[in-house]
């Protein structure tokens, strides 16, 4: 089956898209993207995708490439040209291609390219069984509500989560208390029975799964507190998960040595993910 991605007004076979090598995003990771995750041929929570592409835009004072209807169009044609039933789709934005110079170009064409990839994300295990964390200190910079394409500390992270057996890495504050994930929102439901997760700021990206989650979880009844936590709140919790397009709900069982509850899926955690499981299959609906 042909895979093919966008670049820039083609579609062109998966394994020979390019850009040029003067392309900002590659000399100075000038740009910003998305994933958005795709359940039976149908993009999940676009419209807040797209609207957080535009924040991303705005704050560096990058063009948007097209209009936000021809951009979703594509969006669409891709994943049907690619046949994706389940999958993601990547989109990524960069200034354009000028040369090496560190300030802002103007009068550039951004350049846009697209990627899918199909995933089986239901059947993967980690959503039954939950998963390890570890805490690590946060290096990066002060702009993380920007979703900017320089991910190297996020990719040091989760690299060294990896190593150490886990599937994520929370990032921890100068203060102690945990920011996100490495590509994940954090929450956790303390001993008093509070369900937290850390209020917007720059310190962190405004999950779309976040936004979508304190929503259904609302209209469930369920109080969100958006709130910092440091780690020795998280160590004692009693549910913790992560939220992310591409994990959904992912309940997490360890922190570091310590085991969360009873080191199965939390009962709060297990009917979160379910209504959000039913929301992105379309068989919830919400406000
Ligand atoms: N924080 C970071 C640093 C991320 O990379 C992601 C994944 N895009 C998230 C949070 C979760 O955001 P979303 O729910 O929109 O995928």
């Amino acid at each position: 089956l042909a895979r093919y991605a966008y670049v820039d007004g083609r579609y062109t076979p998966h394994d020979a898209a390019s850009v040029h090598v003067e392309d900002r995003g590659f000399q100075f990771a000038d740009g910003v993207y998305e994933v958005v995750s795709i359940i039976g041929g149908r993009m999940i929570d676009m419209q807040g995708h797209i609207d957080r592409l535009e924040r991303s835009l705005d704050a560096l004072d990058m063009a948007a490439p097209l209009s936000r209807p021809v951009l979703t169009m594509i969006m669409r044609e891709l994943i049907a040209r690619n046949r994706v039933d389940e999958g993601i789709i990547y989109l990524q934005v960069t200034r354009g291609v000028a040369p090496r110079d560190h300030k802002f170009p103007t009068g550039i064409k951004p350049t846009l390219v697209m990627t899918t990839k199909r995933v089986d994300f239901r059947n993967q295990k980690r959503l039954s069984e939950g998963v390890k964390v570890i805490t690590i200190p946060d290096i990066r910079w002060a702009r993380c509500d920007i979703k900017a394409i320089s991910l190297l500390a996020n990719c040091m992270g989760k690299t060294q989560a990896s190593g150490a057996g886990a599937y994520e890495a929370w990032q921890v504050d100068a203060e102690g208390r945990i920011t996100e994930g490495t590509s994940s929102n954090v929450w956790i439901l303390t001993r008093d029975n509070k369900l937290k997760t850390r209020m917007l700021g720059p310190e962190i990206l405004r999950g779309v799964t976040r936004d979508s989650l304190i929503r259904i979880a609302r209209e469930e009844g369920i109080e969100v507190v958006e709130e910092a936590f440091t780690v020795e709140e998280a160590r004692e919790c009693r549910e913790a998960f992560v939220t992310s397009a591409t994990s959904f709900l992912t309940p997490v069982v360890q922190i570091d040595d310590t085991v969360v509850g009873n080191g199965v899926p939390g009962s709060l955690s297990c009917r979160l993910q379910r209504w959000y499981l039913d929301y992105s299959s379309g068989l919830r609906e919400t406000a």
